[in-house]
């Protein structure tokens, strides 16, 4: 398992944004995170990726504690936050170096790395502008190479396309539909023909709850997915 999560629960002031949450993801797994709007999306992201402590619970990624050992999960997940924190006054590939260099990525290895996100996620063409100048849909290519510049085994995107247009919406999925072969992806949205499009899996949760796990055939079952979801979360 690359990530094993136990009974987690996250509680801000009285805000309880996890309960109890438990689920785990394999190597070449693309896991579609769903729930309606302050479900507790972000906030699992978040502690997966050691940006915030949980208030109890277990998080491992490839057998390493996000309490014991922060640092080498830090190396071995790539973040794509939902606000793309990206250097607009950089031009693209400097941005890039930039990021390899933060990561410890050095000459050779820098210079490989950098040309190969270039051209897996599409950016080719765009190389040479600012990154402020570019399209919503290029810039978030830029916000996916950032992400995986370091060669994660993990990947956890916070909704990745949104606010793009259709065009760059397919885009988006195809890179990701090739990167998930080789590697974990915890994806989250809110968009059901998203999940069905690129994951394997989905994971939904309400109020902070899970309350489902399951195969996007199986959620699919007996009508589709979208009218699964409506069902399991208005029951809540
Ligand atoms: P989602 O990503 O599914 O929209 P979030 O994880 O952002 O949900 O939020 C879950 C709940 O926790 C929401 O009720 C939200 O208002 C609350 N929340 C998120 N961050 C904080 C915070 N820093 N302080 C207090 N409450 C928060």
């Amino acid at each position: 398992m690359t990530i094993e999560i136990k009974n987690l629960t996250k509680i801000y002031g009285q805000q309880k944004a996890l309960d109890n949450v438990s689920l785990t993801a394999s190597q070449g797994e693309i896991v579609g995170l769903l729930g309606p709007n302050g479900a507790g999306k972000s906030t699992m992201m978040k502690i997966i990726t050691c940006f915030i402590p949980p208030t109890s619970g277990e998080v491992k990624i490839c057998g390493f504690d996000i309490f014991e050992e922060p640092m080498e999960i830090k190396s071995l997940i790539g973040y794509l936050p939902e606000q793309n924190p990206l250097y607009t006054d950089l031009y693209v590939r400097e941005s890039l170096e930039f990021t390899a260099g933060i990561h410890g990525l050095k000459s050779k290895e820098k210079k490989f790395r950098v040309e190969q996100m270039i051209e897996t996620v599409g950016l080719t063409k765009e190389v040479n502008k600012k990154i402020g100048t570019l399209s919503k849909g290029y810039k978030q290519r830029v916000g996916l190479a950032q992400a995986m510049i370091h060669n994660p085994k993990v990947l956890i995107l916070d909704e990745p396309t949104t606010g793009l247009d259709p065009n760059q919406i397919i885009e988006i999925r195809q890179i990701i539909n090739r990167i998930g072969k080789e590697k974990t992806v915890l994806l989250s949205t809110h968009i059901m023909q998203e999940v069905e499009a690129m994951c394997s899996r989905a994971v939904i949760i309400n109020n902070g709850r899970l309350v489902a796990d399951d195969s996007i055939e199986n959620l699919s079952a007996g009508g589709s997915m979208e009218k699964k979801f409506r069902e399991i979360t208005s029951l809540q």
